[in-house]
């Protein structure tokens, strides 16, 4: 099957079947980012509904870099994988320092920017500026393993590299990159999905390795499961007379800047034990990250404990949206009849 009947098939679909998205109404390339990097590890439906927000906070590459690391991240809160947003600005602030101001259009200028990998450097060098550059994320990697039957499992190394080559090889013969690459993007999400794809309303279906020996359901085969881990963390609420809220900043790698509720061992992050009040349990509620499954029970604490200075501060729920925190946060403050 050749390279080009099937990068034009791909492009054709797209042209007729593409979702209207707001990042595709000028293809900005700053606006082509934000949603990439929004995009990665975050379902559309979720993303739409904070697109536009944060590009009337952050309408440019310049309003983003002069950002304090608070703003970007309260304008993330619910987005999760906070590391994101804090990548999104030191990468502004590099195109402002190295760049100034302009987004650059090759692969290679892109990924010199902080956060920028190559898929994101071949997201916007193709789709924002129409450069030939491959892009490959989780739903390219599931239609080149099954549009060429490849064995390797799903993200693994194999299958990646393979993906990787046959996606040079398609954008290469196609007419757009941009329609290409979105194409292959769209049908991934619509069409080809991990589950029950409607290979009967794909345009690759003649093509197809997979289709047409009726291997769909086995290709790509599964990657080895990640085991579950069931946590059960205690987390203390602590108020004032007027109501605020007691947080902690955090200072570790993956949650760095967000404010959480005290909780775990708290005489370790105090020095001083917290007093739960008897009985005091004010319930508990299940939050699930990656491969973790949380229970958090939430407890009233009977006095303020005497917090480090610097590492806690007096937070008003009702300004809460300001401040860059975790969604668990928002669900045990309903629990306890506080905020919406
Ligand atoms: S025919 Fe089915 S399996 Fe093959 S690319 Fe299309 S949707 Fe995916």
């Amino acid at each position: 099957m050749s390279a080009r009947r099937l990068a034009s098939l791909i492009e054709n679909w797209f042209r007729k079947h593409q979702r209207s998205l707001p990042w595709r109404a000028a293809y900005d390339p700053y606006g082509v980012w934000v949603s990439e990097v929004m995009l990665q590890q975050t379902r559309m439906e979720v993303v739409l509904g904070y697109y536009e927000r944060f590009m009337t906070r952050f309408p440019n590459v310049a309003s983003l870099a002069a950002a304090s690391f608070d703003d970007v991240t309260a304008a993330w809160s619910g987005l999760g994988y906070y590391r994101r947003a804090r990548m999104l600005r030191d990468g502004a602030v590099d195109v402002m320092t190295r760049f100034g101001s302009v987004i650059p259009a090759t692969v290679d200028e892109l990924m010199t920017i902080a956060g920028i990998g190559r898929y994101t450097a071949g997201a916007i060098a193709s789709i924002a500026h129409g450069r030939l550059a491959p892009i490959v994320d989780g739903n390219v990697a599931r239609i080149v393993a099954r549009l060429f039957a490849i064995e390797a499992p799903l993200a693994s190394p194999a299958l990646m590299r393979e993906a990787w080559v046959r996606a040079e090889e398609l954008v290469a013969a196609s007419g757009s990159p941009r329609d290409f690459n979105q194409g292959l993007m769209e049908l991934g999400a619509l069409v080809c999905t991990p589950r029950n794809p409607s290979c009967r309303q794909c345009p690759l279906r003649r093509q197809c390795a997979a289709f047409v020996s009726e291997r769909v359901d086995e290709l790509p085969r599964p990657k080895a499961k990640m085991a579950t881990r069931e946590l059960r963390i205690p987390l203390y609420l602590v108020t004032d007379r007027t109501g605020r809220v007691l947080m902690r900043r955090e200072s570790g790698r993956l949650m760095r800047g967000m404010f959480h509720l005290p909780h775990g061992d708290t005489t370790l992050l105090t020095g001083t034990p917290l007093r739960v009040i008897a009985g005091a349990t004010l319930g508990t509620f299940r939050h699930t990250v990656t491969n973790r499954r949380i229970t958090f029970e939430v407890f009233a604490v009977a006095r303020r404990p005497r917090a480090r200075a610097g590492e806690y501060a007096w937070i008003d729920p009702a300004a809460l949206t300001a401040i860059p925190h975790p969604s668990y946060v928002r669900k045990a403050l309903r629990l306890a009849g506080i905020g919406k």
